[in-house]
């Protein structure tokens, strides 16, 4: 606008142009060159700044797209101390925004024909922790099975058994979470339709950690989440100790079962070793 006005004046002072003899159709050329220039240097800077803003954002949120879908080969090469850094690595991406770029309909295809996944994890049904998502996790890498409260019980072990024996996983994550509806619940001695049957599962993690402690109600987050850990732990042992198949696999080296615990506030994962 500077550029337009500027030339305005200088085009409105004829005599000065006249005297230098320089045709005012030229001044007109000149001044529309010019701002053309003006114009497409200002498009570009402002493009420029337009593709640094892009590529900055796509640094944040994804920049790898190096993934592979798992196969029988992939799968029998991996450890269980394998398994378990691959959610930790997972997990890390997903805190830092720095999440595999995955062409998730290619691996529904690639896996359409058998699944090799590496681990199994069983956390809460709550909403907040989208499993694949939080361990940065594609089609056919992990089984879940999600609960509320995240208890193991004769179901939970026949599908986890069919996961690490059958189907080939190295590692099992008992993955309890902070603010556990299901937690406070049992805290609370919540009695409702089916759930009060459910929650009494949780009802041995609630006595292991309750002496000494006055308010045993959802009140007390300190409580709550050492219900919460101690619950992790219990189901860890549990698996082992209710299922034999799953114990002779963790005997042989091929299966690790290890706790974690999921911070809905930061969505980082504890692991307990
Ligand atoms: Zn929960």
């Amino acid at each position: 606008m500077k550029l337009h006005h500027r030339f305005n004046s200088v085009d409105g002072n004829k005599t000065k142009s006249q005297s230098v003899k320089f045709p005012e159709s030229l001044f007109r050329m000149f001044a529309v060159t010019l701002l053309a220039t003006g114009i497409l240097l200002a498009t570009s800077c402002q493009m420029d700044k337009a593709s640094n803003k892009d590529s900055a954002s796509e640094t944040n949120k994804s920049t790898m797209t190096d993934y592979i879908t798992q196969t029988q080969e992939s799968q029998s090469a991996l450890s269980p101390d394998d398994a378990i850094a691959m959610l930790k690595e997972g997990n890390e991406r997903f805190v830092n925004q720095k999440m595999v770029n995955r062409d998730l309909i290619k691996q529904v295809k690639e896996t359409g024909s058998g699944q090799y996944p590496f681990a199994a994890v069983v956390s809460c049904i709550d909403s907040r922790i989208p499993t694949e998502i939080v361990f940065d996790q594609g089609v056919g890498d992990i089984f879940n099975a999600r609960i509320a409260g995240n208890f193991v019980n004769e179901d939970i072990l026949g599908s986890l058994e069919f996961a690490c024996k059958v189907a080939g996983s190295k590692a099992i994550v008992v993955m309890g979470h902070t603010s556990c509806g299901a937690v406070k619940g049992a805290a609370d001695q919540v009695k409702m339709g089916n759930l009060t049957g459910l929650l009494q599962k949780i009802e041995p993690a609630i006595e292991a950690v309750s002496e000494g402690v006055t308010d045993k109600s959802s009140k007390n987050s300190e409580f709550v989440q050492k219900i919460a850990d101690k619950n992790v732990e219990m189901t860890v042992n549990n698996i082992t100790a209710k299922s034999e198949v799953l114990k002779d696999m963790v005997e042989a080296g091929e299966l690790k079962i290890i706790g974690a615990m999921y911070d809905v506030n930061t969505g980082k994962v504890t692991f307990t070793e």
